[in-house]
């Protein structure tokens, strides 16, 4: 009943030509991929380039963020609108890079999510515990801050247009993916959390995707568990080859 949804997240990396070319790569090998939502969030500069290459492709475009004013003297932001202008679907929302370097807070994320629904974009929202609280045995005291936090004042009847993302930060960037087991216990303590927030039909229907470390080799052990709808990528997304496979995942 949801759709899977595999998400590139291209940080800064990459230059206009350079994504270009690798969407266009993107777009002629996950030409036959059916049944899976696909989509990549090249960096600012690049989105405009990127937005004409996948146009007419089944491959959603996003951003990796944006502010949650209209427009203003916020000098170096990009408004909502900015990104609907050159073909953005998707928002990437609360990044763990985001939250740890540049001090954003459960309350930022909110005002942006709710900014993101304003202009029909889709909130990516990202949670997620740090290795020191995973020890402290925190880990779901954190996520359950992050996910009220982020959906304060969101109705339970737009609920099916958000994607949540589970990215223990200890899994990211760092080769250390969690377990499918893992990943599962986080996945289903996040959806009862939204049925607790929500009710249980909105709750049934949000995407939860994990993310950290997911590669072509560990992809199809992770889409076999019960609530993991689909992947972050950040490292994988960025050659056609290995995002293609993780696109094309097996469900066992
Ligand atoms: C990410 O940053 O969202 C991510 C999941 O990165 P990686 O796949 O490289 O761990």
């Amino acid at each position: 009943m949801r759709k899977p949804f595999i998400a590139g997240n291209w940080k800064m990396h990459m230059t206009t030509s350079e994504a270009s070319r690798l969407a266009s790569e993107l777009v002629a090998s996950c030409r036959d991929v059916d049944g899976v939502d696909i989509a990549v969030a090249p960096t600012f500069t690049a989105l405009a380039a990127v937005g004409k290459v996948l146009a007419g492709s089944s491959i959603g475009l996003g951003a990796q963020n944006m502010h949650w004013e209209d427009k203003g003297a916020f000098t170096g932001e990009i408004a909502p609108a900015m990104l609907t202008d050159v073909g953005c679907r998707y928002v990437i929302l609360g990044h763990s890079e985001r939250r740890q370097l540049f001090e954003e807070t459960d309350e930022g994320v909110n005002r942006k999510v709710l900014a993101a629904f304003k202009h029909n974009l889709v909130p990516i929202v990202c949670v997620g515990e740090s290795a020191e609280e995973r020890d402290r045995g925190v880990t779901f005291v954190v996520v359950d801050r992050q996910v009220t936090g982020a959906l304060k004042d969101v109705a339970a009847s737009q609920m099916a247009k958000v994607v949540v993302a589970y990215e223990p930060i200890w899994a990211i960037g760092t080769g250390r993916t969690a377990t499918p087991a893992q990943a599962q216990e986080v996945h289903q303590t996040i959806r009862a959390k939204l049925a607790e927030l929500f009710g249980n039909e909105a709750a049934a229907g949000v995407r939860i995707l994990y993310g950290g470390s997911v590669k072509p080799d560990n992809v199809d052990s992770l889409m076999a568990e019960a609530d993991i709808d689909g992947a972050l990528i950040g490292g994988a997304s960025l050659k056609a080859a290995s995002y293609t496979r993780i696109c094309r995942f097996e469900r066992n």
